[in-house]
């Protein structure tokens, strides 16, 4: 589904991912790990479009996401992406939210679209908050339409960068629960995460970051057991 090689990525002089191999199969869920600063917002923003590449490769339906010439705007209907600030726009109810990219960007009728968004709504369990502005929502429930409103493009992966990070702890699983339920439906994700227990049992591979590399790719069960590199250990003995 997607295959990055050599993906090198730097700010001025500051290199900030350097050769970086990972191949995502369809229906896979991969969890990314590690130490603050070390480039995993920046690899997800690469795969989206969201920062240049300087070099390596980004296959993905026939093209290179990582050229300079590709319409992301494109890409972006395929590939979806969570951040850790729900960003909503404040001025719209949440169905008006969600729609804007199935209308504007997609031009699908009004109907279908609200159809399928009100599904999506109560799916999250949130259909009764349609017609709220953001202002009135809590944390957990604005990023659970935040994931609604990538989901209505009809994505085929997900991205989702610390999606709970600003939760109170009380939010944090509701949140966590749509991600789950997406992984039992067979969407392919990449996730962000520093809840390990969630990064335990959704993922099928975790991937290990530090400095700008992948240390390791290892099973959660190898990896929150016996981890191959002593910076992963070392990762691990600071969550404990
Ligand atoms: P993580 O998500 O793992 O915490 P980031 O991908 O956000 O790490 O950042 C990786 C490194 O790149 C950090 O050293 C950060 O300071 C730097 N960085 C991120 N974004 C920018 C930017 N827009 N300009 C300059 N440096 C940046
Ligand atoms: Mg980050």
């Amino acid at each position: 589904m997607l295959e990055i090689e050599g993906l090198e990525k730097s700010f001025g002089d500051r290199k900030v991912l350097e050769g970086i191999n990972l191949q995502v199969g369809k229906g896979e869920v991969i969890v990314i790990l590690g130490p603050s600063g070390c480039g995993k917002s920046t690899f997800l923003r690469c795969l989206n479009g969201l920062e240049p590449v300087q070099a390596g490769r980004i296959h993905y339906r026939s093209q290179d996401l990582a050229k300079p010439d590709v319409d992301f705007r494109e890409v972006r209907q395929h590939i979806g992406m969570v951040f850790q600030n729900y960003e909503l726009f404040p001025h719209m109810t949440v169905i008006e939210n969600i729609l804007l990219g199935p209308l504007k960007v997609q031009k699908r009728s009004r109907d279908e679209a609200q159809r399928q968004a009100e599904q999506l709504l109560e799916r999250v369990g949130l259909l009764d908050r349609k017609d709220a502005y953001p202002r009135q929502l809590s944390g957990g429930q604005k990023q659970r339409i935040a994931i609604v409103r990538a989901l209505c493009m009809n994505p085929e992966i997900m991205l989702f960068d610390e999606v709970t990070a600003s939760l109170d702890p009380e939010m944090v699983r509701e949140v966590l629960e749509v991600i789950l339920g997406l992984a039992k439906q067979g969407m392919t994700m990449l996730i962000v995460t520093h809840e390990m227990g969630f990064a335990r049992s959704v993922g099928d591979r975790i991937v290990f970051m530090d400095q700008g590399k992948i240390c390791e790719i290892s099973s959660p069960e190898q990896f929150f057991t016996s981890p191959s590199t002593e910076r992963a250990q070392h990762f691990l003995d600071i969550f404990q």
